[in-house]
């Protein structure tokens, strides 16, 4: 009888942790196009665009039978692309007024909630298996729901983009796509990192 009602508490508790917000206006299913605009300021690195909008068939990515969505800022607009070209930039921001939320790419794991000081101040890394990680920085906060190890779904909330940290131009979230062995002395900073504008749609 005691460990029933063991089981109840933990069924009930694990229920409790699962039902932190879900923002409902994320993409569903597989051919919807992406809709992002260009930010109104200067955009560097953009990827092709018409009309002040990112050309792309499918707001989702699939990187190793993972998927993806291009876009962790809902109803936020393109304010730098991914690459070298001006400035070494290893993701994407993605820019809100007022500041927007910041939603999982993808199921996963929670692998890292810290601050960096130095540079990506309120910095989250989610695990989504098959050697594929994204992280969210320059976050205002984090949700206080999360903890590192914690299961994560597609479109569960992680914060609110900000500009902590250091080298922030701005309210955004800094994006990043990596894979890779994340186990080696470098760690995140080992995996190689993508641009999510160049990977192939639906999984
Ligand atoms: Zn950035």
């Amino acid at each position: 009888m005691k460990q029933l009602l063991v089981i109840i508490v933990v069924l009930f508790l694990s229920a409790c942790s699962s039902t932190t917000p879900r923002i409902a206006s994320i993409p569903t299913g597989a051919s919807t196009p992406l809709d992002l605009a260009l930010c109104p300021m200067k955009v560097s690195n953009a990827p092709k665009t018409s009309a002040g909008k990112v050309q792309r068939q499918s707001a989702l990515a699939c990187l190793n039978d993972i998927e993806l969505l291009i876009n962790p800022a809902p109803d936020s607009c393109l304010s730098s692309g991914f690459g070298t070209l001006g400035r070494n930039h290893r993701g994407i921001d993605y820019h809100k007024r007022p500041a927007g939320n910041v939603i999982a790419a993808g199921d996963g794991v929670i692998k890292t909630i810290t601050y960096r000081k130095k540079d990506f101040g309120n910095w989250i890394i989610i695990s989504h298996g098959a050697n594929v990680y994204t992280a969210y920085g320059h976050l205002a906060r984090t949700s206080p729901h999360l903890r590192v190890g914690m299961e994560i779904k597609q479109g569960q909330y992680l914060g609110i983009m900000g500009q902590t940290g250091a080298g922030a131009n701005g309210v955004h979230l800094h994006f990043e796509v990596r894979q890779g062995n994340i186990h080696t002395p470098q760690g995140w900073w080992g995996l190689t990192p993508l641009n999510p504008f160049r990977l192939a749609g639906d999984c």
